[in-house]
């Protein structure tokens, strides 16, 4: 899609650190390098205001995750109260993620009345640190009752405080962890930074295995997510109640010119959306969010962004701050951005392609296959442990990425299918095969590309053509794993699928330690890892295809010859966290446990539930009270015309007809308007069995209902029918 400038540095970006380019300059005359992170606490700004000590131990908090020590944060904290105010802060707020999917802040003021008439700015080190924005309406599932309702913020200090800009008025957010009074964790940042301490420890094992581990003091989660989204013109968003209920079109009847041409894809993009791009791109900068790619996606009205990636705590915090921003940015544009899975039937929907992989602290990515992969032995074993633990853990993966909205994308034909596989590209693939029998001798290469004219340069080909149709692929150096929804946090597949590559990896290092014993030799080593490697990849090859994932003979060959899980919908996906492997899995990896897991369970299915409730609710009422009533009037006017015609001495068989017609369309709306309620009515109290429910009878009712209403939107005359269509909103100019 576009060229790698990236190099381990970049991982540091965040905080500052690293060099940026020196020519990138935006067009309102600032200069990128001087305004990026200009709204951040990194280390830059703290190297400048904090006491050297204070900042090297600071530091080591940051880096190597070390526990902050209470006594520095006093001092912290009076730094970061300082910087803030300068830049005009007056309030400050603990930012965290809570189960619901999206941040939540409580803006306290810096002053406090000083007893003499005046007032005084403070902010301590516990407040800093620790805070208790009581939040008991956060669902939790049931692991806090609402008596007992405490829940405390704690700073996580490897992501940098920085910022927010709103209504004229400036707070300072300090990104932390939610957590219950027992310790218990509510939010989705403590589990993801659980995982990530989780895979440090079992990959430095393997480093150590093969002798690399040599100033190594931790391995981290890398991870980059592509945001797609829909831009419409904000006046339309107004005027549908499904949009501005559930972010996604309930109605709507296909438009004559849709994606077909496929000339939006990559296109040039509208000056209105240029516009919003840049602004939203200058504020993301000010924020530290090093975005990186703008581009038209596929469908009409769809785009797309791509930041460079960071570490994966980092990553998930500005993957937030990123759609926060482009809904922000969008509204000043009279744009409203949607971030639904499939806002329009019939469409492509939008996705998040989480990209991932490990690195070392000292900037080595443990999945750069490098040349000469064949004798790349720490890479394979990293590669084999990961296709280990999508095979073994495909349930929980594909759980992780289940929602009522992202059930519209997956296994749709333009999304990932809901089966779990691995695409590795032709250079990889071969090497596993040579793995499987015996020992790998040879890594493919691409050669070059002749474009056929002496004028173009020769470009060097990859090994494999890209392939979108896999939910979780290798790219180059880092798989990117793409059944994840556009509105989704990401902070929890990336947990998930940390957990299960740390499993992965523990189980390798744990097989090899036994097999190796104390200083091995080279040439036992080798032997050792290649027989582990080839029980591996006979186990487990499974799950490896290359083909493409949209055909229904992979989805029968998945199913009936490898056996490969299809949990088509979030309803079959969602309760397999809940099972005893899944519950041990996140026990043992001290990410969560058991309540936590059975918890985010509970959650997810009672969202599932809300939301298709509210949008049956709101396809019922909009049937009712704005279809209908259309309806209706078209039918007075041809009634009339029939009337009028008649006594005009005038043929009316055809206008019969069509009155006819309208008139059956109208008790089949009726009709459907009518079962969707009865569906709707059904009380049902186990939310396990409701969500059954509402997919089985609520959700066809709702279809069924669609196709009558969509049916009458290209019959009634455009005057009489209430509602912004396809055509109008999805041509953004
Ligand atoms: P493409 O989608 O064409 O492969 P890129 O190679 O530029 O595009 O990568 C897409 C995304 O993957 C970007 O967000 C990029 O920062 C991220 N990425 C690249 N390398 C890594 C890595 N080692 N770990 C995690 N994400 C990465
Ligand atoms: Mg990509």
């Amino acid at each position: 899609m576009h060229a790698r400038t990236e190099s381990p540095n970049d991982l540091h970006l965040a905080n500052g650190t690293a060099h940026r380019p020196e020519t990138l300059r935006m067009n309102t005359g600032d200069s990128v390098t001087q305004t990026f992170g200009a709204d951040v606490f990194n280390e830059r700004v703290m190297r400048q205001r904090l006491p050297k000590d204070v900042y090297k131990r600071i530091q080591r908090t940051i880096k190597h995750a070390e526990p902050l020590d209470p006594e520095i944060a006093d001092v912290v904290a009076a730094a970061m109260k300082d910087w803030a105010i300068e830049h005009g802060a007056t309030h400050y707020t603990h930012w965290f993620q809570p189960l619901t999917g999206t941040t939540a802040e409580k803006h306290d003021a810096f002053l406090v009345p000083d007893g003499a008439g005046g007032a005084l700015s403070e902010f301590t080190g516990s407040a800093l640190a620790q805070g208790e924005p009581d939040a008991s309406s956060f669902p939790s599932g049931g692991l806090r009752a609402t008596f007992e309702a405490r829940g405390y913020t704690a700073w996580d200090p490897t992501s940098p405080p920085f910022l927010n800009r709103a209504g004229g008025g400036v707070t300072l957010c300090i990104p932390t962890a939610f957590v219950s009074w027992t310790g218990v964790a509510l939010d989705h940042k403590t589990p993801l930074l659980r995982s990530m301490d989780a895979i440090s420890e079992q990959a430095l094992r393997i480093l150590k295995i093969f002798g690399t581990a040599h100033g190594v003091s931790r391995v981290m989660c890398t991870a980059g997510a592509e945001q797609e989204y829909f831009l419409i013109d904000r006046s339309f968003y107004f005027k549908r109640p499904d949009l501005l209920a559930c972010d996604r079109t309930l109605f709507g009847a296909k438009p004559p010119k849709h994606q077909q041409l496929e000339d939006h894809y990559f296109g040039a993009i509208p000056q209105r959306v240029i516009a919003f791009m840049v602004e939203s791109e200058r504020e993301l900068y000010r924020l530290g969010v090093p975005v990186k790619t703008r581009h038209n996606e596929v469908a009409p009205g769809q785009f797309e962004l791509a930041p460079i990636f960071e570490t994966a705590n980092l990553a998930c915090d500005h993957q937030m701050l990123v759609m926060e921003t482009l809904k922000k940015v969008a509204n000043r544009h009279g744009l409203q951005c949607i971030l639904h899975e499939k806002p329009f039937a019939g469409i492509n929907g939008s996705g998040k392609h989480l990209n991932w992989s490990m690195s070392t602290d000292t900037g080595v990515n443990l999945l750069d296959p490098r040349d000469d992969t064949h004798t790349n032995m720490q890479f394979l074993t990293f590669l084999c442990a990961v296709i280990r633990a999508v095979d073994l853990h495909a349930d929980v993966l594909r759980a992780s990425v289940a929602s009522a909205n992202n059930d519209h994308r997956l296994g749709a034909n333009e999304a990932p299918p809901a089966i779990m596989s691995i695409f590795l590209g032709d250079m990889l693939t071969d090497i596993i095969e040579q793995i499987e029998s015996g020992s790998p001798k040879s890594t493919m290469k691409g050669g070059k590309l002749d474009l056929g004219s002496r004028m173009l340069p020769q470009i060097p080909r990859h090994t494999g053509d890209r392939n979108r149709t896999s939910p979780f692929a290798f790219t180059g150096n880092k798989f990117e794993f793409r059944a994840v929804g556009s509105s989704q946090a990401v902070a929890w597949p990336a947990t998930v699928l940390n957990t299960i590559v740390a499993e992965s990896l523990d189980f390798v290092a744990t097989e090899l330690e036994k097999s190796l014993g104390k200083n091995p030799s080279e040439a036992k080593l080798q032997q050792v890892v290649k027989g582990l490697l080839q029980k591996l990849v006979k186990q487990h090859k499974r799950v490896i295809f290359n083909g493409d994932g949209y055909d229904k003979a992979w989805h029968t060959e998945a199913e009936k010859k490898r056996k490969l899980p299809n949990l088509r919908n979030s309803v079959d996906a969602l309760p397999v966290m809940g099972s005893k492997k899944n519950v041990d899995l996140f026990k043992k990896y001290g990410v969560l446990n058991k309540e936590e897991t059975e918890s985010r369970e509970h959650i997810y299915v009672e969202k599932y539930n809300k939301q298709v409730m509210i949008e049956a609710e709101t396809a019922a009422l909009m049937a009712r009270t704005l279809v209908l009533p259309a309806a209706i009037r078209q039918q007075t006017e041809i009634a009339t015309a029939v009337g009028a015609s008649e006594a005009a001495d005038i043929d009316v068989s055809s206008l019969r007809d069509e009155l006819d017609e309208f008139n059956d369309l109208i008790t089949t709306l009726r009709a459907r308007i009518g079962k969707l309620e009865k569906a709707n009515d059904v009380e049902v109290a186990d939310e396990h069995k409701k969500s059954v429910h509402i997919r089985d009878n609520v959700l066809t009712a709702m279809l069924s209902l669609r196709e009558v209403v969509d049916e009458l939107e290209t019959r009634i005359s455009h005057d009489l029918w209430p509602l912004p269509t396809y055509r109008d909103m999805l041509s953004i100019r």
